[in-house]
């Protein structure tokens, strides 16, 4: 399987060997299990980008191939508006549980403030978070 280059806070490669678009097929599936709701990000175009809904969650699942091998992208959003770290496969308790993870450090179970644009960070991460991400 292929490494995602950004494990913490979601999924992103360029599908080599197939187990990216298998991944996206699972969480599709488990999500569809699990019902939230489902809809093509791009209607009326041959892309297979979906955008699945529940409870002021937001999963999306960009599948596109436009620039030649199928690249892969899976992300959440929390009720909360910022980006939520994802477990290997769609689990939603751990979902919950990420948004009370820190970004930077991995603290789980603490309080996080909003940085740049989506990001979590704990308090003792903020100031340095802000720094890194050009806030201030
Ligand atoms: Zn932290």
């Amino acid at each position: 399987m292929n490494e995602p280059i950004n494990s913490e806070m979601g999924y992103v490669g360029a599908d080599e060997d197939g187990s990216m678009r298998a991944l996206a097929a699972r969480w599709r599936e488990a999500l569809d299990a699990d019902g939230w709701t489902r809809e093509f990000t791009y209607p009326g175009t041959l892309d297979a980008s979906t955008h699945h809904e529940r409870d002021g969650w937001t999963v999306s699942i960009y599948e596109q191939n436009a620039l030649g091998p199928w690249h892969i992208h899976i992300c959440a959003w929390g009720p909360d508006e910022l980006a939520v770290a994802l477990p290997p496969e769609y689990d939603f308790e751990q979902m919950v549980a990420n948004l009370n993870k820190c970004d930077f450090c991995g603290a789980t179970g603490t309080r996080v403030r909003r940085v740049a644009f989506a990001n979590r960070a704990c308090d003792g991460c903020y100031a340095e978070a802000r720094r890194k991400l050009g806030c201030d």
